[in-house]
């Protein structure tokens, strides 16, 4: 198969002059320096965008304060979440046009970018749009004693916090940017988004399409530009009022810190793990097979929630491994932009570098490879999809984030033996439990240390329901009615009468 032809608007936009998006328009930029967008399948330079200074910022965090407090405050709660409603079909009309977009920049299959990145998009902008009308407080019914008749009465309010700094990786550009902007918007913050360094495009377009949904100007702005300049401009401005974080551990705790020292900004992360999944000895091993691929290896393995450790019975795992390595043979790897492709690129250069690295560590351990293990003949940035097997629960391998098509597997005998390795991680971020007995998944349920936890199913998110790290993947939640109270403060009012 050959790739798909690219739009006429794809096209176009990779040639403009495109740098950041402030105040309801496309601005060049102050500085000379430009930075070069590569697209991951084959290795070459498709644009150049603007590196952002410190007078983006500026004006971006200037524009989103007046918007906050100008015309997004006179914008009511109902037409905050139509405006919203308005965006999310905008991104369907655009879909196409915003998927080669994203496929070209990460990497991601153009299926999974039409799929995830767009309509996943457009539903959770819906869910958003639905709450903007319906945030609100309470009364209570106070306690103080009456001197002279007097009486009380009291509620709450919640207030949207005010300019938000959104940071966003390069896995899905999209989709997690709009779980920023959606919220923010629905509870009446403005928002400031920065997106990778890797992937700098789509969101200018997203941003032009909020302009043609009726967002006044200001209510979001894009400063494109390297993280760790950027960064600290971004959450040290006096006007950035919360840093709404996803990205890696480490990047994570130094946002975090940033945002603490300076006035005890409100900050939620959204980080990392090394999310584990367990197969309990009735699942067969084909379901086991089917259960892996859904678990590990989609979008290359580049995805917060993908499971990287592997628990299998000790009585399956060589007939399961053996299975998997024949599934994943079978996998047609190639361009994000051929519809026929199942596996495609790491997203850039650093990260499949580090990939390369962690196999050569793997070997240096003496773990075996059962599967994969190298790069892919270039051009672009391929490596086999890998089964590891571990000798240990203290491998590398089964420790640290590879956040790549890596699959490390151990086998265990004892279901109690089970959950003491599930849990034996510094991070809890997602798991997953496989088995046919339903009672017993869910008394396994509050002993699994995981901010969500899947059973008979992985990486599936609903705006419905809550999603978030426990220990060092995260602080916070988004979705559900859980974001809430990341978004607004709580005000207290007290009156005599
Ligand atoms: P990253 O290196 O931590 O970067 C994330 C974002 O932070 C990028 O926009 C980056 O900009 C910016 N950044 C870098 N240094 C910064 C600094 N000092 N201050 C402020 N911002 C800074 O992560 P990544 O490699 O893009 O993404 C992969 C990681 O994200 C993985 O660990 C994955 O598990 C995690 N992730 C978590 C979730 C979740 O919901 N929990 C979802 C997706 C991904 P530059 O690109 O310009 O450096």
């Amino acid at each position: 198969m050959s790739e798909i032809r690219l739009l006429e608007q794809v096209s176009s936009f990779l040639t403009r002059n495109n740098g950041h998006y402030i105040n309801g328009r496309a601005v060049n930029g102050s500085g000379s320096e430009r930075f070069p967008v590569v697209n991951p399948s084959s290795g070459e330079v498709i644009a150049e965008v603007n590196e952002g200074t410190a007078e983006e910022v500026n004006a971006a965090m200037d524009a989103a304060r007046a918007a906050f407090t100008g015309s997004w405050a006179q914008t009511s709660p109902m037409e905050r979440g139509n405006c919203l409603n308005r965006l999310a079909e905008l991104l369907q009309q655009h879909r196409e046009e915003l998927a080669q977009l994203e496929s070209l920049c990460s990497g991601k299959i153009i299926q999974l970018s039409r799929l995830f990145e767009l309509d996943q998009s457009s539903h959770f902008m819906r869910y958003f749009a639905g709450w903007a009308s319906k945030i609100s407080g309470e009364t209570m019914s106070l306690s103080l004693p009456s001197m002279q008749g007097e009486k009380y009465t009291a509620f709450t309010r919640r207030e949207p916090v005010g300019v938000v700094v959104g940071i966003v990786p390069w896995n899905f550009s999209i989709m997690i940017a709009v779980w920023k902007m959606a919220a923010a918007l629905a509870c009446g913050c403005t928002i400031v988004l920065k997106p990778s360094e890797f992937t700098p495009l789509t969101l200018l377009r997203v941003a032009e399409l909020a302009k043609e949904a009726g967002i006044p100007d200001g209510v979001i702005n894009v400063v494109n530009g390297s993280g760790r300049t950027l960064g600290p401009l971004l959450i040290g401005h006096p006007h950035c009022a919360k840093v709404s974080f996803t990205g890696s551990v480490p990047t994570g705790i130094a946002v975090g810190k940033e945002a603490m020292a300076d006035n005890l900004k409100r900050v939620t992360l959204e980080l990392g793990g090394k999310n584990g999944a367990a197969f309990l000895a009735d699942v067969t091993p084909d379901a086991m097979v089917n259960g892996i691929l859904e678990a590990g290896y989609m979008n290359q393995g580049q995805i917060c929630a993908a499971a990287e450790r592997f628990y299998l019975p000790k009585s399956h795992i060589d007939e399961v491994l053996q299975k998997l390595a024949q599934r994943l043979s079978q996998l047609h790897i190639g361009a994000s932009l051929d519809e026929s492709t199942e596996f495609g690129p790491l997203a850039n250069r650093a990260h499949y570098e580090k990939i390369l690295a962690l196999f050569d560590k793997a070997r240096q351990e003496g773990n075996e490879i059962v599967y994969g293990g190298n790069a892919l003949q270039g051009p672009g940035f391929f490596v086999e999809p890998t089964i590891i097997r571990a000798k240990s629960a203290q491998d590398l391998l089964m420790r640290e984030e590879t956040f790549g098509p890596v699959c490390t597997f151990l086998a265990y005998e004892e279901e109690e033996e089970l959950i003491a390795m599930m849990n034996d991680s510094p991070y809890g971020l997602a798991a997953s439990l496989w088995t046919n007995d339903l009672s017993k998944a869910l008394r396994m349920v509050d002993r699994i240390e995981s901010g969500t936890l899947w059973i008979n199913m992985h990486n599936f998110l609903d705006p419905a329901l809550p999603f978030g790290g426990i220990k060092a993947s995260g602080i916070g939640r988004e979705f559900g009615s859980a974001f809430i109270e990341h978004y607004t403060e709580l005000k207290s009012v007290m009156v005599r009468y």
